[in-house]
């Protein structure tokens, strides 16, 4: 019989865990066995993940530009892809701003649901605590970024799963490094680095064996841990639009792929979806990244050289489904709550959406953080901001699910793009985790 597909079987488990989140949410003490008994194995599932991100980006970054012939197709391939990734963002927030105000979903939410809303969470901790983060990160100058960027130590960056970018930078200087030096003298370090990064992706194909388990424990407890259901209905209007936009940017991703790479955007899109399905289960596209990088390089045939820099740069700053969903919101609660928003306010959503999904976290609900950030451009009443939030805080979680699906979507397009462009995108190479398991059994 042949083997059914990873994908697959990734999504009967995901099937399996909302069917059984449901079943549990009617069982007396059901959500607290799920939370006490089930969760801590997609727990323990995206730990791992989280576990080797750091490594993996590491050896990779660092085998790809020491890989390299010279360093100027590095600079090239860097400017592609930060202009790319521009591109998409601003696409994904012009699609975002013309949905929500063509078929505005805040006009039709009654005041009541307002009231019952904000009495619900505009206190929660929840709120409070996106409001409290969010004014940290609009304390810092304009040039924070850079600076951030760059680490002091290279341990401590290394020991930080938040320093992704010191990370990436501290392995760009390493590689550039290695190559000055000639390629006698760097080959220990570079034999190394090939060696690691085979193991972790290694590491990364067994870790897979367990998603379909996994991702069943991660879909059971968000179900068992969801609100209100008449809430979560309440906002059906204005999730039906962030999801419609989402969808659109699959189809614009699609239409490039085909165009651009002349490959069958369908194909591309069956190769990536573990990482899709993944990225919905986890909400996090930086737990995702090493199953995104493992399926571009071996399943879509990127060259490292291309996705060891575009893929990890990409989980950190590209967000398109983040910077999507942070336009509708931000109108969304305008509209809900009568506040006007003018052209040019439209205009300051673009620009500072962009700029908030390059500066939101892949983590878990980061996009609401920073959509306070977009709130306050455009003058949006700070005494008002806990209730905004409120009004879709209930529906926020699947919503995230959603959005980080296509923020890891994008990131792999654009890879497909910038290999296209400077030739690096060849034939898969597909790596089984039992390859050389006759060998060692
Ligand atoms: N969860 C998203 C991600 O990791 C970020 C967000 O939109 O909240 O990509």
């Amino acid at each position: 019989m042949k083997k059914l597909a990873l994908h697959w079987k990734i999504l009967i488990g995901m099937l399996l865990g909302l069917i059984f989140g449901f079943i549990m949410l009617q069982v007396d003490g059901g959500g607290e066995f799920v939370n006490n008994w089930i969760k801590p194995l997609g727990t323990i599932f995206v730990k791992l993940l989280k576990l080797i991100a750091i490594p993996l980006i590491l050896a990779s970054l660092i085998k790809g530009i020491s890989d390299l012939k010279d360093i100027s197709k590095f600079a090239n391939i860097g400017l592609r892809t930060i202009g790319i990734y521009v591109f998409t963002t601003v696409v994904a927030i012009t699609i975002g701003l013309v949905l929500v105000n063509i078929l505005q979903p805040g006009d039709g939410v009654s005041d009541e649901t307002i009231a019952k809303l904000t009495s619900t969470y505009a206190s929660d901790s929840g709120v409070q605590d996106k409001i409290a983060e969010a004014s940290v990160q609009k304390s810092s100058g304009p040039l924070q970024f850079l600076e951030d960027m760059v680490p002091e130590n290279a341990f401590t960056a290394l020991s930080n799963n938040k320093l992704m970018l010191q990370v990436i930078f501290f392995a760009i200087f390493l590689g550039i490094s290695m190559l000055l030096i000639g390629e006698k003298k760097a080959e220990p370090l570079k034999n190394f680095f090939d060696s690691l990064n085979d193991v972790v992706l290694k590491m990364v194909d067994l870790i897979m064996l367990t998603a379909p388990y996994a991702v069943f424990a991660l879909l059971a407890s968000v179900v068992v841990s969801s609100g209100d259901p008449e809430l979560l209905y309440a906002l059906l209007y204005y999730s039906v639009v962030v999801i419609l936009g989402l969808l659109l940017m699959v189809v614009f991703y699609l239409t490039v792929v085909g165009t651009v790479t002349k490959k069958n955007p369908f194909w591309f899109l069956k190769e990536i979806s573990p990482a899709q399905l993944l990225a919905f289960s986890t909400s996090s596209s930086a737990a995702t990244l090493p199953v995104t990088m493992e399926r571009v390089e071996e399943h879509i045939g990127v060259d490292k050289e291309v996705s060891s820099f575009v893929l990890p740069v990409g989980a950190t700053i590209n967000m398109d489904g983040t910077s999507l969903y942070q336009a509708v919101a931000a109108v969304f609660i305008a509209q809900a709550l009568g506040f006007d928003l003018t052209f040019a306010d439209q205009l300051t959503i673009v620009l500072t959406a962009l700029l908030a999904s390059i500066g939101s976290a892949a983590v878990p609900g980061a996009g609401m953080v920073m959509l306070v950030i977009v709130l306050e451009a455009v003058g949006f009443p700070a005494d008002k901001l806990a209730i905004g939030l409120a009004l879709i805080f209930a529906v926020d979680r699947p919503l995230d699910m959603c959005r980080t699906v296509i923020n890891v979507t994008g990131d792999a397009t654009v890879s497909m793009l910038v290999a296209k462009s400077v030739g690096k995108l060849g034939k898969p190479n597909i790596k089984n985790w039992d390859d050389h398991y006759d060998e060692v059994k």
